[in-house]
Parts: structure tokens; C-alpha cells; sequence
């Protein structure tokens, strides 16, 4: 059910729980800000969700309050989990759904990066 970008940030939410490990993940990587782990649907040979550890519903709140800090170890973190996967030698896709029209499901600032295949014009 997708979620609106504007409500409240929820603590039960499942990117939280992973936060805080309540729940496993395959992680790709982690930063001082930001955590990376491996979709548990993927769409692509390559699927990786990367996330701030900041308590962000979406790209809207987290463009609009999170420190410099926190938005550039984010547009970091994507970049190295691109090369960390040989995503960037192939071509890849980065893509954040962003509240209920954008089709977001977990309210959690995430960025899909997909790759290992040619990616249509459309992929989720
Ligand atoms: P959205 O539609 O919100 O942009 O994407 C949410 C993504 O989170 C989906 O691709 C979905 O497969 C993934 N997802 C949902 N629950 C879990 C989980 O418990 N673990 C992991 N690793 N991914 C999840």
C-alpha cells in the first residue's frame, strides 16, 4: 500500500527495524550516514537499496532537512554501491519512488540502484 510522503516518520517501519537490527539484511555496504543491502524482491540481476540512517520518509523531507553531511554521504553511498557491484561498468539505474502517486511502499527514504541487465525505459 503505498504510503504519503508528508505523514510522520514511523519507527516501526521495516528499513528502521533493519536499522536497527531487528530484522536481517544482505548488506552491501555501510557508512557513517547511510546503510546499503540487497532488495529482497530483486528486479534486476543487480537490485540495491540504499538508505539514510536519518529518520527520512522520503527524498521530499530528507532534500528539505537532513545536514549536508547526511546528503553527501547519501549521493556518496549510491555511487560507491554502483561501483562496488560493476553496475557502473554495465550502465545502471538509480530510482526513489516518493509518496503514494509515486508509488513509494516503505516509508523510508530509499534509492533503488538496478543494474546487470539492459533496463527499459520503465523499471518498477
Ligand atoms: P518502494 O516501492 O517503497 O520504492 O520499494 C520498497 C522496496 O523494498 C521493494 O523493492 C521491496 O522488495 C523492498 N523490501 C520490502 N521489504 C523488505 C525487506 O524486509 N527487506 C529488504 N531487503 N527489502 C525489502
Amino acid at each position: 500500500m503505498p504510503i504519503d510522503a508528508k505523514q510522520p516518520y514511523d519507527g516501526q517501519n521495516i528499513f528502521a527495524r533493519i536499522l536497527r537490527g531487528e530484522l536481517p539484511a544482505k548488506t552491501v555496504m555501510e557508512s557513517e550516514h547511510s546503510l546499503a543491502f540487497h532488495d529482497i524482491q530483486p528486479l534486476a540481476p543487480i537490485h540495491v537499496l540504499v538508505i539514510p540512517k536519518g529518520e527520512y520518509v522520503s527524498w521530499d523531507d530528507f532534500t528539505a532537512s537532513a545536514s549536508e553531511a547526511e546528503i553527501c554521504d547519501f549521493v556518496r553511498t549510491i555511487g560507491e554501491v554502483a561501483r562496488m557491484t560493476g553496475a557502473d561498468t554495465q550502465g545502471y539505474r538509480i530510482l526513489s519512488n516518493v509518496g503514494k502517486r509515486g508509488g513509494q511502499e516503505v516509508p523510508h527514504l530509499h534509492v533503488h540502484v538496478f543494474g546487470g541487465q539492459p533496463l527499459g525505459p520503465m523499471l518498477q
